[in-house]
């Protein structure tokens, strides 16, 4: 059995500033990070427009004040207040932090860091390193978690929590590169294993945004917090998904029907291009259904609506968005300088998450926490994002939120023991679980279901919901559930066995994919992200308040958590 005082599973942003907190704060704690992937290869690494901060460089009328009051109205008022102003509050400490540690932040022509406007941010304060901003953090922190004596474990796939008694107390993993199971033991576990793309069928997410730590903690008895609210991302190129980053809008694009109007002013005609992400999906999704989307021959009636960055020109294009112009470039050969990108929504973010509060401590309900058990990132819900995130808030809620996760481990620890557990039975269960995946006689490939789960996914709870659908949608979802037990590996060797993994991750895919259908199901309102047309008004009387979903195979039960709101009182929002 291996053995630290801290383990963090997730190499991206959040997992790696809690490493580093934690060591600087005390160096002498054991830490190890464990990653499915390379921690640089997290998906992280492809955050693309920027990180907000209120640092007022371009904009001095800026505050954190309103970059929370933007965050709040922005989450349509189910984020906690609380989390929202440590958030933007502790934003401008943890940017000048990154620049310390070697971030090459894009510069002013004076050398300040520059900052560009984002969707629903009333100022100029997203920082970004052209459009490559998370790939110059993730390598910083990288390059620092070896300076400072993490221990890495890469290429690691973590498939169980070891919960017991209301205490996290380790891990069961399992190495890809050779197959072998072996159980950690820790004072302190924490999940940093980022988003779930991949219950979708079309999502800007790497593929390994499955959802696993969301589904490991669920199945340990953990709640999951806001599963309803899954973000639209309005600009994934059409037809791979691949994201179009908002920084694109945020420098000046249009986006355009096939009658080449500028549809956003019937949507949002304060902000145009730049509103929120859940309102421009839907106005993109309206417009497609009205038909006037266009087709690859330029006909109206298609599925997509264009991007334009013509009227940018070359030389801005090129130093302020390159990747998007190459993305555009190397998938479609379209050169974004002189013709439009064609583009629709694609599943990006998820609000929602294992429930911790403002010191990353992991909910055990609406009233209790769960010892031993930490969390921060995408895969957490704290919950600074409510129904809709804001661009360019999730690398800042990693960072901050890191670090805070990372302070209240180092101190956590300190004075403790490293628990207790019968690590042989975890064992044997999981070479059991591997040994039934690998003989199992089924008739069905991994991909094939996998699609079919998706696809009902995506078409029973979109951008648009409604009880009929939704409910067809579970039905359906039991059934291709149980074809999990039908599928067969072709490859049952040890060594690099990627079909094996894939089929662990199914698992978490289906786990996570009926928690979000279920808890939208019971959210009777609209609000951010969650459109429901039985019910397209938002309901404060009885929906301002939290989800909490608890899974067990049997089915999945629903309770309710109050939102901490003592800022801003609840408005109608408008653009
Ligand atoms: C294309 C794209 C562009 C984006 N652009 C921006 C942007 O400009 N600004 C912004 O604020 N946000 C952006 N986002 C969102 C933001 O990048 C993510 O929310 C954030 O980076 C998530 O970081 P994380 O540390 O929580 O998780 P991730 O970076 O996703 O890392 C998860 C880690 O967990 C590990 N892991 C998962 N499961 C297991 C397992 N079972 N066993 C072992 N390890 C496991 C993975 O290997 C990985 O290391 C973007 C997202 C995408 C997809």
């Amino acid at each position: 059995m291996l053995e630290h005082d801290v383990v963090i599973v997730g190499g991206g942003l959040a997992g790696c500033r809690a490493a580093l907190e934690i060591k600087r704060l005390n160096p002498e704690t054991s830490v190890a990070l464990i990653a499915k992937t390379h921690p640089i290869r997290s998906h992280s690494v492809a955050a693309q427009g920027g990180i907000a901060a209120a640092l007022k460089n371009v904009d001095p009328e800026d505050s954190w004040e309103a970059h929370a009051f933007d965050t709040v109205k922005g989450s349509d008022y189910l984020a906690d207040q609380d989390a929202v102003e440590i958030l933007t509050k502790e934003a401008a400490d943890v940017i000048i932090d990154l620049e310390h540690l070697g971030v090459l932040f894009s510069r002013l022509e004076d050398g300040r860091i520059a900052q560009r406007a984002f969707g629903g941010h009333s100022h100029n304060r997203t920082c970004y390193a052209a459009d490559k901003t998370g790939h110059a953090i993730l390598h910083e922190l990288v390059n620092n978690l070896r300076h400072n004596g993490v221990i890495i474990y890469d290429e690691w796939y973590v498939m169980r929590l070891v919960l017991e008694d209301g205490e996290a107390k380790g891990l069961v993993m399992y190495r890809i590169e050779d197959g072998a199971l072996e159980i950690v033991r820790a004072k302190a576990v924490m999940f940093a294993t980022g988003g779930y793309g991949r219950v979708y069928n079309t999502t800007s997410n790497d593929y390994a945004c499955t959802g696993d730590g969301l589904a490991m903690a669920a199945i340990a008895g953990i709640p999951l917090e806001d599963m309803e609210f899954v973000q639209f991302h309005p600009t994934g190129l059409y037809p791979v998904g691949v994201l179009i980053s908002e920084a694109v809008r945020g420098e000046g694009a249009y986006l355009i029907n096939s009658d080449g109007k500028r549809f956003m002013e019937d949507y949002a005609p304060s902000r145009m291009e730049l509103a929120p992400r859940d309102i421009t999906s839907r106005a993109i999704t309206r417009e497609l259904r009205a038909g006037r989307g266009v087709n690859l021959d330029g006909s109206a009636g298609g599925p997509f609506i264009y991007l334009d960055l013509r009227h940018l020109g070359r030389e801005k294009i090129m130093s302020r968005i390159p990747f998007c112009w190459e993305e555009a470039h190397r998938l479609l050969g379209i050169d974004a300088v002189n013709e439009p990108m064609p583009v629709r929504p694609t599943i990006h973010y998820c609000m929602g998450g294992i429930p911790v509060n403002t010191d990353g401590r992991v909910r055990a309900s609406a009233e209790s926490l769960t010892e031993g058990f930490f969390s921060a990132g995408e895969c957490s819900c704290v919950s600074v994002h409510g129904g809709n995130r804001l661009g360019s808030n999730s690398l800042l809620e990693c960072v901050v939120y890191g670090r805070r996760t990372g302070r209240t481990i180092a101190e956590y620890v300190k004075n403790r023991k490293l628990p207790s557990f019968d690590a042989q039975s975890y064992l044997t269960e999981a070479q059991e679980q591997m040994k039934q995946l690998l003989n199992q006689a089924g008739t069905l490939r991994i991909n094939q279901v996998r699609q079919e789960f998706q696809d009902c996914m995506t078409e029973y709870c979109g951008v648009f919901r409604s009880q009929e659908v939704m409910e067809a949608g579970l039905l359906k979802l039991q059934e291709i559930k149980a074809k999990y037990e039908q599928i067969y590996l072709d490859d049952k060797h040890p060594a690099w066995n990627t079909e094996l993994i894939e089929a662990l991750e199914l698992r978490s895919i289906m786990v996570v994919g009926e928690m979000i259908l279920t808890s939208a199901l019971n959210r009777q309102e609209s609000r951010g992200s969650h459109a429901r047309e039985d019910f397209s008004d938002r309901d404060d009387e009885r929906f301002l308040q939290h989800t909490l979903a608890y899974y067990s195979p049997a089915g999945i039960e629903l309770n309710y958590m109050p939102v901490v709101i003592n800022r801003f009182e609840p408005k109608e929002r408008k653009y």
